[in-house]
């Protein structure tokens, strides 16, 4: 993914309270009720069943180029260990997205639109950006490292075609869920960018998807012909 470098002050701004936190009014700052700040840091996603659907769509439709879109969601914390959890409820493709088969990037003023719509048309927060790496692994590029934002996740759908049929299952060493579904093998990976110092660091976080888990069926696996 490209950076598209495009700073989203002005949601931090406008959306004072979160819950029972505060928002700093400098982005990506929380204040908790003893008043010490600290920046969120998610060590786990959960995806919901619509989100999950909205990545694999996306990822399927633009293959062998990569798609790129939008996480919205919360962060659901706890006092003690302020961020925990990032909930991942949708997943919404960029459409003006220029892509390449292994680049990906949306023009700032296009990003804008659909994050200050969805801020208008949603409770739901932005939380970070999903995109695909067409028949290659989820490691993230230099530039996917580069344009995450500290307190957000990066959701990465790996897509290959398929060799042979496998039911999803998570890999809790890989922290990956893979499995296939039609003509495709997915691989997906979370990541969270957090602060440790002055530094930006990423790491790849455990990833809980419920839904994903009760695809494979034979049922569901049949290969329907591409029209012509
Ligand atoms: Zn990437």
């Amino acid at each position: 993914m490209t950076d598209t470098s495009l700073s989203w002050l002005y949601f931090h701004l406008t959306r004072q309270e979160y819950g029972s936190v505060s928002l700093d009014l400098k982005p990506n700052i929380w204040i908790n009720t003893t008043n010490i700040v600290m920046p969120p840091r998610c060590f786990e996603a959960y995806i919901y069943e619509t989100a999950f659907i909205g990545m694999v769509v996306s990822a399927v439709e633009v293959y062998p180029q990569e798609c790129l879109g939008a996480l919205l969601g919360y962060r659901a914390w706890n006092s003690v260990d302020v961020t925990r959890r990032a909930i991942v409820e949708n997943a919404i493709s960029y459409q003006t997205a220029e892509r390449t088969r292994n680049t990906v990037e949306i023009k700032p003023r296009h990003e804008f639109r659909c994050k200050d719509m969805l801020y208008k048309l949603c409770s739901l927060e932005f939380i970070g950006n999903f995109h695909s790496h067409p028949d290659a692994n989820t490691t993230l590029s230099k530039t996917d490292i580069n344009s995450m934002e500290i307190g957000n996740i990066e959701i990465v759908i790996s897509v290959n075609k398929k060799k042979r049929t496998t039911p999803w299952e998570y890999n809790a060493k890989t922290n990956e869920l893979c499995g296939v579904f039609g003509d495709y093998r997915f691989t997906v990976a979370a990541y969270s960018c957090f602060k440790d110092g002055d530094a930006k660091k990423y790491e790849k976080i455990e990833l809980l998807c419920p839904f994903a888990l009760g695809i494979g069926s034979k049922f569901m696996d049949i290969i329907a012909a591409i029209p012509k």
